[in-house]
């Protein structure tokens, strides 16, 4: 048998797509995982007021029956809404009826008592399934409307609002464990909001220290990339040029021979700032390495790309940086190079990198570019 047909992984496959609908990469990871809430919660809504439903019409209980089955429907409503909508707000108007069904049924199985009495036995299910699809604050609003509506429906004098026959102590402890249950509902996902949030706010620190340099701010090498990738498609689709300036601070070693590795860090901070003022705002920088930097100019050919690197050039070189009360003039070498789609990104790194190296050579503070090179 092949692993497609094997009857477990269709299975797994058709239910992970039934539970899936409606999310989409658009919404962030609470609202699809809600999503996949309130499809496992239709469904299983919808299968267990079915059966419920039959049975009682089985059982000539016609208005139980109908009402179960009409639940059954809206249930079905909501998964279909969800399914296919293309509604933008899709994933809170089927929450809403699925909890406004809900309360409309828990109502009618209190007033009216369900199989033998034992309807209201029902009702605890709607504090967890209303504080995760509402939130902390319209779950209470909304299971707090439920329990004054409850307590009106069962203390009304004479049992006026009632079909179905309760002793006194069983709806005063129907309502005081209800009510415990609400509380202890609202509680937990309280702690599961907070959870999350904490949760995502680390995730969302560790990705940005996975990809930006801490000291100057600046993405790193992985945290470029994707800006690069994406230009580089940008290019490609729309015949556009591209262009690379590697940049490397002159004689480096001995800022930090002079005043400290405190001092050198001063100075990469100051010309990362000034980086940062000079570019334009599609250009792309990154820190590249230890005292490198990479700038990715969108829409710039060479002769450009040397005509900016100029100009940050002649910035560093007019802003001294101030380290420990003295002023200190950084200069650094540039090597410009377009990228040339069909050759590829290695191609024009290393023909960037080779310009730097021949600036370096020429006697620093330059920018060389890799059509100047010399085969
Ligand atoms: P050249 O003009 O040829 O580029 O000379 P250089 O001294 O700049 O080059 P070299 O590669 O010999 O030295 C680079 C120095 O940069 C060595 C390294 O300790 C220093 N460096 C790298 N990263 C950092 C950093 O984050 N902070 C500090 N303070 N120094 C760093
Ligand atoms: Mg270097
Ligand atoms: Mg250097």
């Amino acid at each position: 048998m092949k692993q497609a047909d094997n009857p477990y992984i269709i299975f797994t496959k058709l239910f992970d797509s039934l539970i899936t609908s409606g999310c989409r990469p658009g919404h962030d990871e609470d609202t699809n995982r809600k999503i996949v809430v309130i499809n496992l919660f239709a469904i299983v809504g919808m299968s267990i007021t079915l059966v419920l439903g039959i049975k009682a019409l089985f059982n000539e209980q016609l208005t139980l029956g109908i009402v179960l089955l009409s639940s059954a429907t809206l249930f079905g409503l909501c998964k279909g809404v969800l399914l296919h909508s293309k509604l933008k707000n899709n994933h809170i108007i089927a929450p809403t009826l699925l909890v406004l069904c809900l309360l409309s049924l828990m109502l009618y199985l209190v007033i009216f008592g369900g199989v033998a009495g034992t309807g209201p036995l029902w009702i605890f299910v709607l504090p967890p399934v209303a504080m995760f699809f509402a939130g902390v604050f319209w779950g209470i609003i909304t299971v707090g409307l439920f329990i004054a509506l409850c307590a009106v429906i069962l203390f009304t004098p004479g049992d006026a609002l009632l079909i179905a026959s309760y002793t006194h102590e069983f709806k005063v402890r129907l309502l005081l464990s209800f009510a415990t249950v609400t509380f202890l509902s609202a509680f937990y996902e309280h702690s599961r909001q907070t959870s999350f949030i904490i949760i995502r706010d680390i995730s969302e620190k560790f990705e940005r220290q996975a990809l930006y340099d801490a000291l100057t701010n600046l993405p790193n090498r992985r945290g470029i990339q994707k800006f690069i990738d994406h230009e580089i498609n940008r290019a490609k689709r729309q015949q556009e040029q591209l262009t690379l300036i590697l940049c490397d601070i002159d004689r480096f070693k001995q800022v930090n021979d002079n005043y400290g590795h405190d001092g050198g860090d001063i100075a990469l901070k100051h010309v990362a700032d000034l980086f940062k003022e000079v570019i334009r705002e599609q250009d792309g920088v990154a820190r590249w390495g230890g005292e490198e930097f990479l700038f990715v100019l969108p829409t710039t050919n060479e002769s450009n790309g040397v005509v900016l690197a100029e100009k940050i050039r002649e910035t560093i070189q007019a802003t001294p940086v101030q380290i420990k009360n003295t002023s200190l003039t950084i200069t650094a070498s540039f090597g410009v190079a377009q990228i040339h789609l069909e050759n590829g990104l290695n191609n024009a790194l290393s023909l960037a990198d080779k310009a730097l190296y021949r600036a370096k050579e020429k006697g620093r503070n330059k920018v060389l570019s890799a059509s100047s090179l010399t085969p």
